[in-house]
């Protein structure tokens, strides 16, 4: 067994350096250990528990061009949609009555949604459900604008810096900047959100060291809530032709981030559901701890197209839900419906 192995999970730390030769030198019985190794890390942390999030895709309209993702701008051939807070509050309804606890509202960078619309909106969904966790996962604004939305009730705040290398960022993002989308993590993070962090996994030109580099930026960031997926090719974006991320990679980084953020909330992406029918229950073997089943109404959920071939495009949310519930249980983990606040959160405000 490779001898970082063990260092990583007795110490939870590793350098850059470190990381990137374990990555490069793991054999196949190396992963099985790694795998188990997070599995056990997790259960020290958060038990047999997997939460569950209400996710709602509410608008696929988008001002930003990412090369990778299927609803940039310069995309013309994807029908868009954009929900009304009204339908959107539907949603939260249904989501309520299905028993989550905690609603992601997540879109495009649309800024059809001004803050007075999404002030209103929020609190709206407060008043109705005190209880639950407010997660929103709408792209770079001002700080401003997190502030207000903050202190009307958004708890949680999800925005994947996607990758750590700088040029490999520029290269992907052409109407955003590396610094610009750190910083505003780092303003979530000092507003007092719970914040989730992570990248793709099979970029282009995406090296052993990048991926070594994302792990050492979420130790430093120490965000609350950590997303890896794959990267999926879009049949309809530049990156058409590309290879994408596969899923052993995918759960070794997974895993990875366990060990080296043990606290954090990992999700079992939709993405690594996509690539492999048990590409999630997978993940929850190798540290995720999270399942975000998709609530999006049926009638626009296929629009919301990041990467083809995404599952759950004909369902509705009602099946998602015991779906999921049946395959976490066939996994041999607990479903768990509450907020899920993530255990450094917890520990601060207490
Ligand atoms: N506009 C929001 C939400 C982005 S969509 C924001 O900027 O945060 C959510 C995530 O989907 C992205 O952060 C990205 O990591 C992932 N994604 C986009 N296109 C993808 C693709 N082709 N394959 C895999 N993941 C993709």
């Amino acid at each position: 067994m490779h001898y970082l192995l063990e260092r990583v999970y007795q110490t939870n730390d590793l350098s850059k350096e470190e990381i990137t030769y374990l990555l490069e030198n793991l054999t196949q019985v190396d992963k099985e250990v790694l795998y188990n190794y997070a599995l056990k890390t997790k259960q020290k942390y958060y038990g047999n528990k997997v939460y569950l999030r209400g996710l709602i895709e509410f608008s696929n309209i988008c001002k930003q061009d990412c090369l990778y993702c299927g609803i940039r701008a310069s995309n013309v051939k994807v029908k868009r949609y954009r929900l009304t807070p009204e339908e959107i509050l539907a949603c939260c309804d249904q989501a309520y009555e299905l028993g989550y606890q905690t609603f992601v509202l997540q879109s495009g960078e649309d800024l059809w949604y001004t803050d007075e619309i999404l002030v209103n909106l929020i609190q709206k969904i407060k008043k109705r459900y005190p209880e639950v966790a407010i997660t929103l996962s709408i792209g770079e604004r001002r700080v401003e604008t997190y502030q207000n939305l903050f202190t009307c009730g958004a708890d949680r705040f999800l925005m994947r810096h996607e990758t750590a290398s700088k040029e490999l960022y520029e290269t992907l993002h052409p109407t955003m900047r590396f610094e610009e989308r750190r910083a505003c993590l780092n303003a979530l993070k000092g507003i007092g959100y719970q914040v989730g962090a992570g990248f793709m996994v099979g970029l282009p030109g995406q090296t052993f060291a990048d991926l070594a580099e994302d792990l050492r930026y979420l130790m430093e960031l120490r965000p609350d809530m950590i997303g890896i997926g794959p990267f999926i090719p879009h049949s309809e974006t530049p990156l058409a032709k590309e290879k994408g991320g596969t899923i052993k990679d995918t759960l070794v980084m997974v895993a990875m981030a366990r060990l080296l953020v043990p606290e954090s909330l990992i999700p079992a992406t939709t993405a690594l559901g996509t690539l492999h029918p048990q590409g999630r229950e997978l993940a929850l073997k190798a540290g995720a701890n999270v399942v975000m089943p998709i609530i999006t109404p049926t009638s626009v959920r296929k629009q919301y197209a990041l990467y083809e071939n995404k599952i759950c495009g004909d369902d509705h949310p009602e099946d998602c839900r015991y779906c999921i519930e049946r395959r976490i249980q066939s996994a041999g983990f607990e479903v768990d419906l509450g907020r899920g606040d993530s255990r450094q959160f917890v520990a601060c405000n207490s």
